[in-house]
C-alpha cells in the first residue's frame, strides 16, 4: 500500500470495513510511514470527537433539556 492508498482509504479503515487483507497492508505501512501515521491518528481523533459530539446529540431529552438550560445560564451570566 503506497500513501496515496493510504489517503484514501483511511476512512474505511477507521469504519473498520477495509477488510481484513487491506486492514493488514494498512497497518504495515502505518509502522513504515510516520507521515500516514500521523495523518491516521488525527482523523482517528477527529473522528471520535464528532462522534461525541453526536451522541450528545442522541441524548435522552431530560438530558438536553438540562444541557441547554444550563447552557442558558452559562449566555445569561
Ligand atoms: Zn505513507
Amino acid at each position: 500500500m503506497l500513501c496515496d492508498d493510504v489517503k484514501r482509504v483511511v476512512y474505511f479503515f477507521l469504519d473498520g470495513t477495509l477488510g481484513d487483507r487491506r486492514n493488514h497492508d494498512f497497518h504495515e505501512h502505518l509502522t513504515l510511514c510516520p507521515d500516514c501515521e500521523r495523518r491516521t491518528t488525527i482523523h482517528r481523533r477527529l473522528r471520535a470527537f464528532v462522534d461525541r459530539r453526536l451522541e450528545r446529540l442522541c441524548a435522552p431529552d431530560r438530558f438536553k433539556t438540562r444541557l441547554s438550560r444550563s447552557l442558558r445560564g452559562i449566555a445569561a451570566d
